[in-house]
């Protein structure tokens, strides 16, 4: 039975979690991801999918999206499994090993590696309640592939990077984009901002600040556009559009991570520099650790992974070195063994 579980499970498939699941099948190791999102990727796929990343190495720059199908065809090399939508809460201690317990279904596991980044995150809703039918069916609160908007009448409501990113993103793919928010205070990035508003000014995106979704316009069961309401004149104003896009910013919680006697501070893995978290046979990597000098970028989270594989490795297979050797040295990859 022991050796049908998993050597190491990673909570969370992220850049961090997807490196992670590459070094342990370069070690050997069996491996799977459990992420609670729909789809691999962690914050590149649900929030920035189509901004270019400048400073991973090897790219001068990379889109996110392309970031994530490179790590993913890397990991891909050796079969990891990935179970998506399934969103870890507990974890229970079987004989020798782990189980990672989900809503739906219990992960056996020997070893963990926590690469849950921010924590299980959900886009936040819209508050008015007329919006919760069209979930789904005109109301999308995730942009997977911007061209499913191609030559649409698009809505976007909020102020931040991810609302100001896709107004500049889609302009020149949807047949009209609006933006609302409620004030005239944006807190995405100045740049950005600068580019809506001049894109604005040029008729080419309509900006609305002071404004709030009042009601769904729709036709039977199809959605046909909103009424915005001025939060100033209280007057009303009808936009006529295929799709809502609601881009107000993510909730985000570690949950039952901080309650498994790891070392945790201020939602985050305290972890010492093997990446330990104080509970043996559960390491963490990424954007979820804590330690002096901390930078919470990719680069680090990919160097991070690497320390906990091995570590884990060792763990599960004291027999098995801490230090891997070089790749380029590898039998594994056909090359000639150390
Ligand atoms: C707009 C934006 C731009 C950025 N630009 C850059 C950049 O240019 N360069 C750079 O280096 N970094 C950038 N970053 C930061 C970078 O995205 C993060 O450092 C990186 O995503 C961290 O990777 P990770 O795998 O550790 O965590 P994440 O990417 O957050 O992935 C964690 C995964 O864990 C899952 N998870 C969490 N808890 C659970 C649970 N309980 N059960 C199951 N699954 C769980 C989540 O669903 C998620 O998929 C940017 C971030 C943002 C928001």
């Amino acid at each position: 039975m022991t050796d049908q579980i998993p050597d190491i499970t990673i909570i969370g498939g992220g850049p961090t979690g997807l490196f992670a699941a590459f070094y342990a099948g370069m070690r050997g190791a069996t491996s799977q991801i459990v992420d609670a999102l729909p789809e691999l990727g962690g914050q590149l796929t649900a929030l920035y999918p189509e901004k270019y990343i400048f400073d991973v190495g090897g790219f001068t720059k990379i889109l996110a999206k392309d970031l994530v199908k490179a790590l993913r065809e890397q990991a891909d090399q050796f079969h990891f499994k990935s179970h998506l939508n399934q969103n870890v809460t507990a974890l229970e201690q079987e004989g020798d090993h782990f189980v990672l317990v989900t809503e739906t279904d219990r992960f056996p596991t020997r070893s963990i590696v926590i690469a849950a980044g921010i924590g299980a995150f959900s886009p936040r809703r819209l508050p008015q309640a007329c919006a919760d039918p069209w979930y789904g069916r005109g109301i999308f609160d995730r942009v997977s592939n911007p061209d499913e908007f191609k030559g649409q009448r698009i809505v976007i409501i909020g102020g931040g990077d991810s609302a100001f990113d896709w107004a500049q993103q889609l302009r020149d793919r949807a047949k009209a984009v609006t933006l609302v928010h409620r004030s005239d205070k944006y807190r995405a990035h100045g740049a950005t901002v600068a580019d809506v508003q001049a894109a604005a000014t040029a008729g080419r995106t309509t900006l609305l600040p002071f404004h709030e979704l009042h009601e769904v316009r729709s036709e039977g069961e199809r959605l046909t556009g909103i009424t915005v309401r001025d939060v100033k004149a209280k007057t009303t104003l009808d936009i006529e559009a295929d799709a809502i896009l609601p881009m107000l910013g993510f909730h985000s919680d570690i949950g039952a991570l901080a309650e498994w006697g790891l070392n945790c501070e201020k939602d985050e893995i305290v972890v010492n520099s093997l990446m330990e978290t104080g509970r043996p046979g559960i390491y963490a990597a990424g954007d979820i650790t804590s330690y002096p000098g901390k930078l919470k970028l990719i680069a680090t989270g990919f160097g991070e992974a690497a320390t906990a594989v091995n570590q884990a490795v060792h763990w599960i297979y004291p027999e098995k070195k801490v230090n891997p050797g070089h790749s380029s040295n590898m039998a594994i990859f056909g090359q000639k063994d150390d």
